[in-house]
């Protein structure tokens, strides 16, 4: 152990690469428990450590009071939406995410909800799997809704958005809208990206994709009234976090068939209950928050992550330090 680096805590694994590289700055000390780390052996294991390595833990008051020493923290993902902001800024404590490394991951993940969704894919599957596919059955029950040419409304199209839209207009030809706070001139360019306001792109669109990160603005921003708006053959997809969603409201929408069907990767609860009505709704795809996880990307934001941690702590440029902290 060398003394005059840096102590810093990784409270999730990491892969053997990126942990190489943060022994070499820094002194090291990892979970290794199964699951999570349990709150209370978080908050003990940070009572000397200048760096914090972790993707779901809530960064606040409470954890920030605990960690006097604490510098910096690297989240393994581009939402941090568990930093509380103004806490950090209070005291100092450098905030930084994974960005660029997971947009074509997670945008392939989006296609893949709008695709199983349109085309029945998961609920097919079950269909051929359970026996159920017999000849002689009348064939239109199992048609589905074209993805190609059909127009598209992002909310949100930043980074992740963009890479959906390169595939969905460039490979699907798709007329896309979109809907952000404010415009992106080189979306509308590249894509053909239509700015338009919400009742808009929701009056407008067969596929809603919901991409704007959680904050307190995002927090159960899409709700009824945007439901109602949609086309009731239109599809509703959601990659960023579950609680930008009123998640009743989208029950209702689909229960009543206000729309046609919805791929979610997200939820407000995560895991999400078992019993969770939509989970019983066959024309619903739900997905585990897998959008980043394929093996190489989730490699490549491990390492974005402890370049960052790294650089923050050694006061060198580069760290992807999250907007509302950079000074
Ligand atoms: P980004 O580049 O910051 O893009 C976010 C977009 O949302 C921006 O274009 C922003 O434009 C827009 N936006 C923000 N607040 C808004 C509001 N109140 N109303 C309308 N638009 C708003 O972020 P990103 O890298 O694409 O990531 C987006 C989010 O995806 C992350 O924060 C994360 O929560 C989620 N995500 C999920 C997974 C997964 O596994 N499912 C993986 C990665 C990321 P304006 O600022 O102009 O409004």
């Amino acid at each position: 152990m060398d003394h005059g680096k840096p102590k810093v805590f990784a409270a999730k694994r990491i892969p053997p690469e990126a942990l190489a590289y943060l022994e070499q700055y820094c002194d090291v000390r990892s979970w290794d428990g199964d699951g999570p780390i349990p709150r209370e052996r978080l908050l003990a294991a940070l009572a000397d450590a200048e760096g914090l390595l972790t993707s779901g833990d809530a960064i606040d008051d409470e954890l920030l009071a605990r960690a006097p020493k604490l510098r910096a923290v690297s989240t393994v993902s581009v939402g941090y939406n568990h930093f509380d902001l103004d806490a950090m800024r209070r005291r100092g404590v450098v905030g930084t995410h994974t960005p660029y490394v997971l947009d074509d991951t997670v945008a392939d993940l989006v296609l893949a909800l709008m695709l199983s969704a349109a085309r029945r894919v998961t609920e097919l599957d079950a269909y051929v799997k359970s026996g159920r596919w017999e000849r002689g059955q009348p064939e239109a029950a199992l048609f589905g809704t074209d993805v190609h040419h059909a127009s598209l409304g992002i909310v949100g199209l930043g980074r992740i958005g963009e890479r959906i839209a390169q595939r969905a207009v460039h490979g699907f030809g798709m007329k896309l809208y979109y809907h952000n706070r404010s415009r992106n001139p080189e979306a509308e360019e590249r894509y053909g990206a239509q700015y338009v306001s919400m009742d808009e792109l929701l009056g407008e669109s067969d596929f809603v994709v919901l991409m704007t990160p959680l904050t307190p603005k995002t927090e159960r921003f899409f709700r009824k009234e945007h439901f109602d708006r949609m086309k009731p053959s239109a599809f509703f997809i959601n990659a960023s976090r579950g609680r930008t969603v009123d998640e009743n409201a989208l029950v209702e929408a689909l229960a009543t068939g206000r729309i046609r069907g919805a791929g979610l990767d997200v939820y407000e609860v995560e895991p999400v209950d078992p019993s969770h009505p939509l989970l019983a709704m066959p024309n619903v795809v739900t997905l585990p928050h897998i959008g980043s996880a394929t093996a190489q990307t989730r490699r490549d934001m491990a390492l974005t992550a402890a370049r960052n941690l790294v650089a923050s702590l050694r006061g060198d440029e580069g760290a992807y330090v999250v907007k509302e902290l950079r000074s």
